[in-house]
């Protein structure tokens, strides 16, 4: 899922200082498991952005709206019937929603109320960890299901670094060494020999940070035709 937190309520109302009439959408898919951009989270920025408007003597106008999924264009046609009727519209789903939205509906002023941190797992109530980096070349095959790439570090794919100290990471305690986990977990199922193989340079190419990504399904893109 995608993990995304709240921006400071103060950065969000200095966001729309200059509007009187905004529109907050949520978005019913991941943020709403993050606590972050669901339905609740609508109505509390809602009711405090008008508390905090009402104190600086503004007007302020906020209409309150949650989607089933932000990030597609289908889930977001009803909001064309009114979204140009606002000033602005703060979205609290993912960077994606929000683009979703400032393309399908532009000129319309959209903005973000989250920042969007990660691909993860809740693994306890109210804890997100950082589970894929969207390498593009996924290497789970040969780590025991345990992703090098998102969980140490420096990103190691040969290996531990020197810095790995019972189990934890050197970077912080809390922090558990990836390779370690890879080690134990390919001691389990007998495969612990893989920690022997060199893995050749990676391929970032495919990764975040060349050119914009993009994926494309032949037998859906012949069926649109
Ligand atoms: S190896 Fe790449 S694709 Fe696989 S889980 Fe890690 S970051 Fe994600
Ligand atoms: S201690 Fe382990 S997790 Fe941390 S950087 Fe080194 S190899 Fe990666």
């Amino acid at each position: 899922m995608i993990v995304a937190e709240s921006k400071p309520f103060k950065e969000i109302y200095e966001l729309v200082k200059d509007f009187s009439k905004i529109c907050v959408i949520g978005c019913g898919d991941c943020v709403t498991v993050c606590h972050t951009g669901g339905q609740k989270q609508v109505e509390e920025l809602a009711i405090k952005l008008r508390i905090a408007a009402k104190r600086d003597g503004r007007t302020l106008e906020v209409k309150e709206e949650t989607v089933l999924r932000q990030c597609e264009q289908e889930y977001v046609t009803p909001i064309g019937n009114y979204i140009n009727d606002y000033d602005a519209v703060v979205s609290i789903a993912c960077g994606v929603g929000v683009q979703t939205l400032a393309e399908k509906y532009t000129p319309a002023r959209v903005l973000p109320g989250l920042n969007t941190t990660f691909m993860g797992a809740p693994v306890e109530p109210g804890l997100f960890l950082e589970r894929c980096a969207g390498c593009g070349d996924c290497v789970l095959d040969k780590t025991g299901g345990f992703c090098p790439v998102s969980r140490c570090s420096k990103s190691l794919l040969n290996g531990p670094c020197g810095g790995s100290m019972e189990g934890k990471c050197e970077v912080a305690e809390d922090v558990p060494c990836v390779w370690n986990q890879i080690f134990v977990q390919l001691d389990k199922q007998e495969m612990v020999h893989c920690m022997d193989d060199i893995r050749p340079p990676k391929n970032w190419s495919v990764s975040t940070g060349s050119s914009p990504r993009r994926l494309e399904i032949k037998h859906l893109q012949m069926e649109k035709e």
